[in-house]
């Protein structure tokens, strides 16, 4: 069994995203992302810092608004201001929300050409159609792993368990998109271990700590772990045991270690992909 090493393949993500962001400087334009935080909620908070430093290593200027307590309306008008203030390149909003405001309204709010984290209903839309937009970070890492592994997708058999607007849901999109044959499981799935059994590739995006355990795992199948569920001391558990499905998997992402640092690389690479856009926009500029 192979383990991935997603810090390795964020390593190379982040060395050409340094390369384009120094282009960028050198033009007068500095990469900003804002990251709308409407949360107290520990993993959030701790996912937060990590993409603040990850930006700062690079030179992208990374603004939390925090924004506790906020009422959807107010949520909404940050998104709004964010997206029209000409100085910022990338708006990400953060959950969970409170109670009775939905993700995908508020998202709307951003505006598609700095939705980085593609969670505007418009981006996902133009992910369906196929047309140019940005996937959000998560369901994209998936992807770049298994391309870095050189996992063949065209006619595979892919599960993903889970169907969320940040991740099953895109996945599927974008592994569809590479000819992979996609089944989509969640919480009423029948004989789920048996759906899950008959994958090549088995997308774990569940949020329960070490759900997928050997009866779901064939021998051979590479197994991507989205899940990223608080532990015991600060620690992160996965929905995938991997003690118990390490002798069938062929490839095994860790957690942490695996899809987590490849996401926070990917959200600032589309980060600088919409300041480079900003930068041909300038008058003068070429
Ligand atoms: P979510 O919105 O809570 O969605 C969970 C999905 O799992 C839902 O579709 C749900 O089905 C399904 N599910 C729940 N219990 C199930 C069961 N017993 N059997 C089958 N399916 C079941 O979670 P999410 O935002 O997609 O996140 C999933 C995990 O990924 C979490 O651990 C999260 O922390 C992690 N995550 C990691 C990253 C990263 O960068 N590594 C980024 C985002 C999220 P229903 O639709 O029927 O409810």
């Amino acid at each position: 069994m192979r383990v991935v090493d997603g810090s390795g393949i964020a390593a190379g993500i982040r060395e050409r995203t340094a390369a384009e962001v120094t282009r960028l400087t050198a033009g007068g334009v500095t990469p900003r992302l804002a990251v709308v935080v409407p949360t107290e909620d520990e993993s959030t908070a701790w996912y937060v810092r990590s993409i603040g430093r990850a930006a700062e290593r690079v030179g992208i200027d990374c603004q939390v608004h925090e924004v506790v307590g906020a009422s959807g309306p107010e949520i909404a008008d940050r998104l709004s201001g964010l997206s029209a203030d000409s100085t910022v390149d990338g708006v990400s909003l953060q959950t969970p929300l409170p109670a009775g405001v939905e993700f995908a309204e508020m998202a709307g709010h951003i505006a598609p050409d700095k939705d980085v984290d593609g969670a505007n209903p418009t981006s996902i839309g133009r992910l369906a159609a196929g047309l140019p937009t940005y996937a959000p970070a998560t369901a994209s890492a998936v992807v770049a792993i298994l391309e870095h592994e050189a996992v063949g997708l065209e006619g595979a058999s892919v599960v993903i368990v889970g169907r969320s607007l940040v991740v099953g849901k895109p996945a599927a999109l974008l592994l569809m998109a590479r000819n992979a044959t996609v089944t989509v499981c969640h919480s009423r799935t029948k004989e789920l271990a048996e759906v899950c059994g008959r994958a090549d590739v088995l997308v774990a995006a569940v949020g329960r700590p070490r759900f997928i355990g050997a009866g779901h795992v064939k021998r051979g199948a590479v197994v991507i772990d989205v899940g990223t569920n608080p532990g015991p001391d600060g620690t992160l558990i996965g929905d995938v045991d991997a003690e118990a499905v390490g002798d069938l998997a062929s490839v095994i992402t860790p957690v942490p270690g695996g899809v987590g640092p490849v996401t926070t690389q990917i959200l600032l690479r589309n980060t600088v992909a919409a300041a480079a856009a900003r930068a041909e926009l300038r008058p003068g500029t070429q």
